[in-house]
């Protein structure tokens, strides 16, 4: 592919440079005096040299070519890319959250500590856990977490149990993070509502399950009826049920995990609690856990004393140990803590049933233009399927491309695996009827394309800087320098 923009490397010339600073007045240090030999820079940097004027053209303009939500619509399900209030920006960004050290010691935080442990009170009265760890930095990280919670439970019971189940719906962490945790994965098919098919359940659990890993509402959108049975099915096998609480957009302040018969769970705050997120980070997965499985939790946890000072308790016996260096990814769990005291209780629970009001919306309003493959009311989310516009030879991937022209972000695609042609879209809370009616017109307009002008599909995006890139070049010949051309 051929570049349109010069690499800043490109644009330099010898001798340009970005600052004016007075004269060093300060005698240069023999550095090579002090310094290791094979420590010693033989070369100078290899940086580029360019004004001030070219460095922020650069990179501003190259920020314009990105999408977030901050641009834009963008109904990625699964991933819950709401718009975060930039109050919460300006939260994490006081000077005595931001500029404070971990290795200060507890007497000068005491602020940043009540701040984590009124979180963990939180978190655990809004999943129906006991206690929560706020180490994890991500969704993978806690189920990784959970998953050691789960082996350390079982072993201090002299048990040896190796199979974690998940369904085929499940999101690909589950058995990557079962994988890396030592546990073999079994896979269960869903039955025909789209939910866990019950005698298959039954069939596979035994003496051997350590965890069932579920998601509810699961990845299709949709809340598992039988929970309550699935639970003891679970637990009558001897093992434990994990809670994929991702995205959690559906339920706060309405159906608790807990309460459903979890025994661990993990939140993503970069979801569901306000963090911008999908450029990679940071991020948070909380993980809490019901008391028989406290004793493990990951250390230190902060505790509050009788006279009411906060403390690292790291006294821990039986604890996994550390997962995280320090305590977890602060600047997000100030955020998250700002997100939960300004929307308090009633406006979390107001979040939640308008993003399932806005996913119905949406669903029986694109309803008619392709297949809904499971019908009835969703949560959050939804699938439809886009295997009708095979007839004209556009598949969903094409769909997707087209939406970018109308500078959209498209919604997920091809997941979950079970689903055909799959499209997965997610509103969220925070768009306007407008927003989406706009989205849905454009959507019915693309099917309109597809029938007639399906070329137009097959060759979009027209519009975007980048057109359609090979899917699978980068990853499986990754060119990892910048002398492309
Ligand atoms: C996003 C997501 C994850 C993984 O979260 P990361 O923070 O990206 O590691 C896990 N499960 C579900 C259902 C998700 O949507």
């Amino acid at each position: 592919m051929k570049r349109d923009k010069a690499l800043i490397f490109e644009m330099s010339r010898p001798g340009r440079v970005a600052y004016s600073l007075p004269e060093s007045d300060v005698p240069e240090c023999d550095a090579a005096a002090d310094i290791p030999v094979h420590l010693l820079r033989r070369q100078p940097a290899a940086l580029p040299e360019v004004y001030e004027v070219d460095v922020i053209r650069h990179y501003t303009e190259l920020s314009r070519r990105n999408f977030g939500v901050d641009n834009g619509f963008y109904p990625l399900g699964s991933c819950t890319m709401k718009y975060n209030p930039k109050l919460n920006e300006e939260a994490a960004r006081l000077a005595g959250f931001a500029s404070i050290h971990p290795y200060q010691p507890e007497e000068s935080i005491q602020g940043a500590l009540e701040l984590l442990y009124t979180l963990q009170q939180d978190l655990a009265e809004l999943t129906g856990m006991d206690q929560m760890t706020l180490q994890p930095a991500a969704g993978a990280h806690g189920e990784w977490t959970g998953l050691m919670l789960i082996r350390a439970y079982h072993e201090s019971r002299g048990e040896k149990r190796t199979k974690v189940i998940v369904p085929d719906s499940s999101h690909g962490t589950n058995p990557a993070s079962a994988t890396a945790a030592g546990f073999e994965t079994i896979t269960i098919p869903s039955n025909s509502k789209g939910l866990v098919d019950l005698d298959r359940l039954r069939a596979a659990a035994g003496p051997d399950t350590a965890a069932l890993m579920l998601t509810n509402p699961n990845t299709l959108g949709l809340f598992e009826e039988q929970i309550v049975e699935i639970a003891a099915i679970v637990h009558e096998a001897g093992g434990l049920l994990y809670y994929d609480g991702a995205n959690s957009n559906a339920i706060m302040g309405i159906a608790r995990p807990g309460d459903m018969g979890f025994d661990v769970v993990h939140l993503n705050l970069h979801k569901t609690m306000s963090t911008p997120h999908g450029g990679g980070g940071p991020g948070a997965g909380p993980v809490g856990v019901k008391s028989r499985l406290i004793p493990f939790l990951p250390r230190p946890i902060v505790s509050r004393r009788e006279d009411g000072t906060y403390y690292w308790d790291y006294d821990r016996p039986q604890s996994i140990g550390r997962v995280k260096a320090y305590y977890g990814n602060f600047g997000i769990l100030v955020r998250a803590y700002a997100y939960i005291r300004s929307y308090g209780p009633e406006g979390l629970r107001r979040v939640s049933e308008c993003a399932v009001l806005n996913a119905n919306y949406m669903l029986k309003r694109l309803a008619p233009y392709f297949d809904v493959p499971y019908p009835g009311i969703c949560k959050h989310e939804f699938v439809l399927s886009g295997r009708r516009l095979k007839a004209y030879g556009v598949r969903t991937l094409d769909v997707a491309k087209r939406l970018l022209d109308f500078g959209y972000h498209p919604p997920t695609i091809y997941f979950p695996l079970n689903v055909e042609e799959c499209l997965m879209i997610e509103p969220t809370e925070t768009e306007s009827k407008e927003t989406m009616d706009a989205f849905i017109d454009t959507m019915i307009r693309i099917v309109h394309e597809a029938q007639s002008d399906p070329q137009l599909l097959l060759d979009a995006p027209h519009t975007t800087v980048v057109k359609r890139l090979n899917e699978t070049q980068a990853a499986r010949k990754p060119v990892l320098n910048c002398t492309c051309g």
